[in-house]
């Protein structure tokens, strides 16, 4: 069993989190692509929405509702509601990667959140649906003036988490053209 500190991220955060004002003022310009949409309990959200930061405004109902569309984080969801550590051998890969971080997984108002401990600080993170992996790398990222691999990985881990994002922070950096 490995501990949740040794996933923790140790970066410093020196020049503070970008104000969600700039960030939704330099996302408003995002032009939308293909259109797709989740329903949840509350109402259909637009994911193209997402870019111009609405994701902020999701309520806690939506996000529980967006985790529990998600093949991987639903038996993730039902095994901490009911209190019980699913087994190993009944999980999906994607779903024994999330295993490994079960002791820190918590609900919260519903919404499946991950307590990490950055900087000495605990920090709640919401465990990202993989429907919205590419939304927040590239809101976190391309809107906001492409800041360096520490900081784009400092913004997503101050709100998000999900297993292997380091390395998919690093894979968007290497595709990024600027
Ligand atoms: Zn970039």
């Amino acid at each position: 069993m490995l501990s949740r500190l040794e996933y923790s991220n140790s970066d410093d955060d020196p020049e503070g989190v970008m104000e969600q004002s700039t960030i939704k003022a330099v996302c408003s310009s995002i032009q939308t692509r293909a259109r797709a949409e989740v329903v949840t309990s509350d109402s259909l959200i637009d994911l193209d929405d997402l870019d111009n930061g609405v994701m902020e405004n999701m309520t806690q109902r939506q996000w529980g509702s967006m985790q529990a569309q998600d093949r991987v984080l639903r038996p993730m969801i039902t095994a901490i509601r009911d209190a019980r550590k699913p087994h190993r051998r009944n999980l999906s890969l994607e779903q024994s990667k999330l295993l490994r971080y079960f002791d820190s997984l918590v609900l919260d108002q519903g919404v499946l959140c991950r307590d990490s401990k950055r900087n000495g600080e605990c920090v709640r993170q919401r465990v990202l649906p993989s429907v919205l992996v590419n939304k927040v790398l590239h809101y976190f990222h391309d809107c906001v003036g492409h800041p360096g691999r520490d900081r784009t990985l400092s913004l997503i881990q101050d709100r998000f988490f999900w297993p292997g994002m380091t390395k998919d922070v690093d894979k968007w950096l290497q595709k990024c053209p600027r």
